[in-house]
């Protein structure tokens, strides 16, 4: 096969222990999965169950790295997630069998441009703007299932130089994991290097430059970022 130019690398993530790479294929994203981040962005969690949303892979930014402030926004808002690193394809996946799709997990920031998000939501357009930006999904390596088991709860949080800004629990999830890939794989066919960014407790907020932002989910790798 030869190019025009040369193409681009392929996105990945490291992996925890190996010296092989977590390949990325697509980032999938949940909307309002905890019922406390539903209600602070006006919305009720019982009438509005979650839905999906995507970034490009390339939108991938790896841990312990800066990140420049994104053009065109004044409000650019952490959310802390859990992701969920897919190992296996699949479609029409019973919940009960959920698990055996997942190699691994990571801990995630879905970084939003807050106002174009709110803007293109009331008009009813697409997110891309708001969500799907460069440099929007910060993640850190990915701890594989055999070593960690899967993750059903545990503290989430995210700190901003050192104040506690979002804190949650795993358990809290509106939609499980098992849940979430049966959901999903109804819609699109997952692959191996699908990550799946979970959803956001409650607390999120707009991040300045110069901020040290931290975060973890109890049995991951912890992250932390700079904005530059
Ligand atoms: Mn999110």
């Amino acid at each position: 096969m030869s190019y025009v130019f040369t193409p681009a690398e392929r996105p990945s993530v490291e992996i925890e222990g190996r010296a092989e790479r977590f390949p990325v294929h697509r980032i999938y994203c949940v909307g309002r999965n905890y019922a406390a981040h539903a209600r602070e962005m006006g919305k009720d969690p019982d009438r509005e169950p979650p839905f999906f949303f995507t970034k490009p892979a390339d939108a991938i930014v790896r841990n312990h790295g800066v990140i420049p402030y994104p053009p065109r926004t004044k409000n650019f808002h952490h959310e802390i997630e859990l992701v969920v690193a897919i190992g296996m394809a699949g479609r029409d996946i019973p919940s009960a069998g959920a698990f055996d799709h997942v190699f691994g997990y990571a801990v995630g920031i879905d970084l939003t441009r807050r106002d174009l998000q709110l803007e293109a939501r009331d008009k009813g357009r697409p997110w891309d703007t708001g969500k799907a930006f460069d440099r929007s999904a910060v993640i850190t390596a990915i701890r594989p299932a055999s070593a960690c088991g899967h993750i059903q709860s545990g503290k989430i949080w995210l700190t901003v130089n050192g104040e506690a800004r979002q804190e949650g629990d795993i358990r809290e999830l509106i939609w499980s994991i098992p849940e979430l890939i049966a959901e999903l794989s109804t819609l699109f066919e997952l692959q191996p290097g699908d990550l799946i960014y979970t959803g956001t407790p409650a607390g999120v907020g707009p991040l300045q430059r110069g901020d040290r932002v931290e975060g973890g989910v109890e049995g991951l790798p912890a992250l932390d970022t700079t904005i530059a």
